[in-house]
């Protein structure tokens, strides 16, 4: 694990470049740059991000239902 460090906010670790130190009650952190860029875009970019999801979840079910007729027949 070269080079990488541990993200509070993912509870991960990433490349040590995409990270950014912060400070937090706690003391200084490490936090990658793309939760800290996701929570400057806000609370817009989390609705679409759950809608794009929702389309992904609903897309997969149906692939799998009609996967399911297919084998039924
Ligand atoms: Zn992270």
């Amino acid at each position: 694990m070269a080079d990488t460090l541990y993200c509070y906010h993912c509870g991960t670790h990433h490349p040590k470049e995409e990270m950014r130190q912060i400070d937090t009650k706690a003391g200084k952190r490490w936090r990658c740059i793309k939760s800290i860029e996701a929570t400057k875009r806000g609370r817009a970019a989390r609705e679409a991000f759950g809608r794009q999801t929702t389309d992904i979840n609903k897309a997969e079910a149906q692939s799998k239902a009609k996967l399911l007729l297919n084998i039924e027949r």
